[in-house]
């Protein structure tokens, strides 16, 4: 029984303690921590912290003597084993978007005489239109964007494309690439390559350094549980560090702030890349949440991530039901992140009457049910249940009802 079999797989897994730390509502099989992850039981009293002796007690002093001017680069130090990367080139701050803006920004002057910059056909829509809004706005002769499918990127390579823009694992199907060797083909075209880590980070290791991967960006809110609207990370590897400037010329990331000089000279390092004021409750509330990585292995994680894929693939093949769905997900554990992408002409209605049920997953259009495995919460018993629902959906056609057909804004 698949019940058994889960439970049994629960005991003996030795990152199943780690579903303590965060607080999960009883009844609920929680699959969408790639969209929003779950809140880490030490945040609430961080916060609670925060406004009473910090914000409420030392008001504005609170900037030099509880370090929240440091905040941004610290929580990026943290970051920075989970990405591979050494210390100084990781700083956390605004959000994935606002932060491609910089690195295309940046990879562009870095490689003068180049004005491509190759994306991958279906990738996230924000890494898209970023590109694009910075093509429009440099104007044709400076920025153009070329467009290539995933597996063809490789190919697309040309002595014009000054960066490529990845991103590692797929939001939509959840196939994942080399990253190394994707790096590797970027530099052989004398390009550079930016990764978006945003459904990697947290969930896997990374390994930005080793890859010789050159810029990066990631999100707080996803699988590092930082909280809704939570910073996001940006890297830039130390050889490209003080070379050029980005755009966005905020006074934070001046090289002294409070000189409050007529004109802007940056800041060393990854301190630059600071625009305006960074939200400290957010910071502080994704540096709680980053400790539950603390003692992690990280290639542990990553074993039980992949198990619970294919766990839940297995008990999704086993149901007769399921036979109209179509597992875009990947086989191969090297091209698999860590979710199961499974489509179906009435993806969204399915999507509604699972979290009728209790199980939370979420919907891409135009036809994808996503299940998000969190290996630092998820459970095996997750993955029996969610797939036990998902066939007594489809063998009742419990999907069918009136009510699902209506779509929120945010699915
Ligand atoms: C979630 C996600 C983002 C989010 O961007 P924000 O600007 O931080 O909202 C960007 N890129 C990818 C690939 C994502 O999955």
């Amino acid at each position: 029984m698949i019940y058994d079999e889960a439970a049994r797989r629960d005991r003996e897994d030795p990152l199943a303690p780690l579903r303590e730390a965060f607080a999960l509502p009883e009844g609920i099989v929680y699959l969408d921590g790639n969209s929003l992850g779950a809140l880490p039981k030490a945040v609430p009293g961080r916060i609670r912290a925060m406004l009473k002796d910090e914000w409420g007690q030392d008001l504005i002093a609170s900037w030099n003597c509880h370090g929240w001017i440091d905040l941004p680069q610290r929580v990026g130090e943290r970051i920075a084993p989970l990405v591979g990367a050494a210390p100084e080139q990781v700083l956390c701050c605004d959000s994935i978007s606002v932060n491609l803006f910089k690195l295309l920004a940046t990879a562009l002057a870095l490689r003068p005489g180049r004005h491509t910059i190759l994306v991958e056909a279906g990738d996230f829509p924000t890494d898209r239109y970023l590109t694009e809004g910075l093509a429009a706005f440099l104007g044709e002769t400076r920025c153009r964007v070329r467009e290539a499918p995933g597996d063809r990127l490789a190919d697309a390579l040309d002595d014009d494309v000054a960066v490529l823009l990845a991103t590692e694992v797929n939001f939509r199907s959840g196939r994942r690439h080399a990253m190394d060797e994707l790096t590797r083909a970027a530099h052989e075209a004398g390009a550079l390559a930016l990764w978006d880590l945003a459904h990697s980070a947290g969930a896997m290791p990374v390994a930005l350094d080793a890859c010789g991967v050159d810029l990066a960006v990631g999100c707080g809110y996803k699988f590092l549980n930082g909280g809704p609207g939570a910073p996001a990370f940006l890297y830039v590897a130390r050889r490209h560090q003080n070379v050029v400037e980005q755009p966005l010329t905020g006074w934070l990331g001046h090289r002294d702030p409070f000189a409050f000089a007529d004109r802007y000279q940056p800041a060393a390092g990854v301190l630059r890349y600071q625009a305006g004021t960074p939200s400290i409750l957010a910071l502080r509330s994704l540096e709680a949440a980053l400790e539950v990585f603390d003692g992690i292995d990280l290639q542990a994680l990553r074993a039980k991530s992949l198990a619970l894929t294919d766990f839940f693939l297995a008990a999704v093949a086993a149901e007769p039901a399921c036979e109209a769905l179509t597992v875009l997900t990947p086989g191969d554990h090297g091209e698999r992140g860590s979710q199961v992408s499974l489509a179906h002409p009435e993806g969204y209605a399915i999507a509604q009457a699972l979290i009728e049920d209790g199980v939370i997953v979420d919907f891409r259009a135009p036809d994808i049910v996503r299940f998000g495995f969190a290996p630092l919460y998820n459970s095996f018993a997750d993955a029996a249940a969610a797939a036990r629902s998902l066939a007594d959906v489809l063998a009742g056609a419990r999907h069918r009802a009136e009510r699902f057909r209506v779509r929120a804004r945010v699915t």
